[in-house]
């Protein structure tokens, strides 16, 4: 049995680095129940913390350099400075972790130089926040290693989630929403995390699927997916400059009672499906906690479907196998499906029936196969904790 991450973070560090860390310490995955593409809008969204976590094993140092190493990751340490922290600089992997100092740094903490040791199990470049679950589990070691206390508040866990996105946007140079880091920072075991990113407040909703006799088959069509590059840019681009025209400061300020009448101010009909998708997503986000606080999971469902479409069809960013593994769950029973995460790729999630997740997984698996595509991988998905210390010491 492949070792556990926490176990491998150890043995990471002392390989890279000698000795031990001054801690451990991690922050989960997530996959978004509904609500996609609306972070950046100031929208609603719905996210899960999963189980599977990246760890951190962090020393302290007494000068100004941070020396990074991931098991995940070919190559000795990345070496640099913390005053040559800037866009672009380290490239690659080590930006998400550099970037957390740069972005505390930013906001006024003195922030001390480390050697870092990471290790995870949240697949890289699935759609399920690898990158969020790093930066996070950085954060929260800065945060406990540099006296900074702001894991003790969910003020504090929101400013850290803020700092984490700073470092993907700035340094990273991916431009995401904050969907992802607030869920690795202030997601709760046995709930969803509603988030209203217009004010980056958040509510906790009970999310016990095993509860009802449900699950969350989470479904990795593993097709590639890059943020980076230009896809996602134009979206938000798009919402942006329709904002602009609609004079609005962000499409979340379009009411869905005036939508038909802000889509025939907009020029061209790209623009105004985005918008729709965008403005109708956030309806499906608040309908849906209000069929999960009811129990009402065909409706449930059946919002996940058409949330799905939207993403389809108006903001057109799926791709032929999320489609095909959300037409297969449904045809297989499935309550619902769509696609989560920035799209082209990435995963899909269905809510089943417990007793029946196997079977909509084998007619997944099938149906790939016969469509010539890659191997999905399938697991349950269950509301976990957010990011924290796991181990004082090595
Ligand atoms: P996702 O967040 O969906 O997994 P991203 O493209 O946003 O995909 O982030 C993936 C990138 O984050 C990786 O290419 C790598 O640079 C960085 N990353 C994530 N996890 C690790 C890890 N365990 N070790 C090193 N780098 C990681
Ligand atoms: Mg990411």
């Amino acid at each position: 049995m492949p070792s556990a991450p926490l176990d491998r973070a150890t043995t990471q560090f002392s390989v890279a680095f000698g000795g031990t860390p001054d801690g451990i310490w991690s922050a989960p995955g997530r996959v978004n129940l509904i609500g996609e593409h609306t972070d950046y809008n100031g929208g609603l969204a719905l996210p899960i913390a999963l189980p599977q976590r990246t760890f951190a094993a962090v020393r302290i140092r007494p000068d100004k350099v941070l020396r990074m190493s991931s098991d995940g990751m070919p190559g000795g340490p990345v070496t640099i400075p913390l005053a040559d922290v800037r866009a672009g600089s380290p490239g690659g992997w080590a930006a998400y972790v550099a970037g957390v100092f740069w972005a505390l740094s930013e906001a006024g903490y003195a922030v001390p130089g480390a050697d870092v040791a990471v290790a995870s199990s949240v697949p890289v470049g699935a759609g399920l926040s690898s990158s969020a679950a790093l930066e996070c589990a950085v954060g929260a070691a800065l945060s406990d290693l540099a006296g900074l206390e702001l894991l003790g508040t969910s003020g504090g866990r929101t400013e850290l989630a803020s700092a984490c996105q700073r470092a993907e946007n700035d340094i990273a140079g991916a431009p995401t929403g904050g969907m992802d880091q607030l869920a690795s920072m202030l997601g709760r075991r046995g709930h969803a995390l509603l988030l209203d990113c217009r004010d980056a407040t958040t509510e906790a909703v009970p999310f016990d699927l095993a509860a009802h006799g449900l699950a969350l088959l989470v479904i990795d069509t593993r097709a590639p997916h890059a943020l980076v590059d230009g896809q996602y840019a134009a979206r938000r681009h798009t919402c942006q400059a329709a904002a602009t025209t609609l004079g609005v400061r962000s499409l979340r300020e379009v009411r869905p009672q005036d939508l038909a009448g802000a889509l025939g101010r907009l020029p061209d009909e790209v623009a105004r499906r985005r918008v729709r998708h965008v403005v109708t997503e956030i309806v499906r986000v608040g309908s849906f906690v209000d069929a999960v606080r009811a129990g009402d999971w065909a409706a449930a469902g059946r919002l996940m479907a058409a949330s799905h479409e939207s993403l389809r069809d108006d903001y057109e960013v799926s791709c032929p196998e999320l489609d095909l593994a959300v037409d297969t769950a449904l045809g297989a029973g499935a309550l619902g499906a769509r696609m989560t995460g920035g799209g082209f790729g990435g995963c899909a999630i269905a809510l089943v029936s417990a007793d029946h997740a196997v079977q909509v997984e084998a007619d997944v698996a099938g149906a790939f196969a016969s469509a010539g595509f890659r191997a999905p991988e399938a697991f349950v998905a269950t509301a976990s904790r957010g990011a924290g210390r796991d181990r004082f010491g090595g």
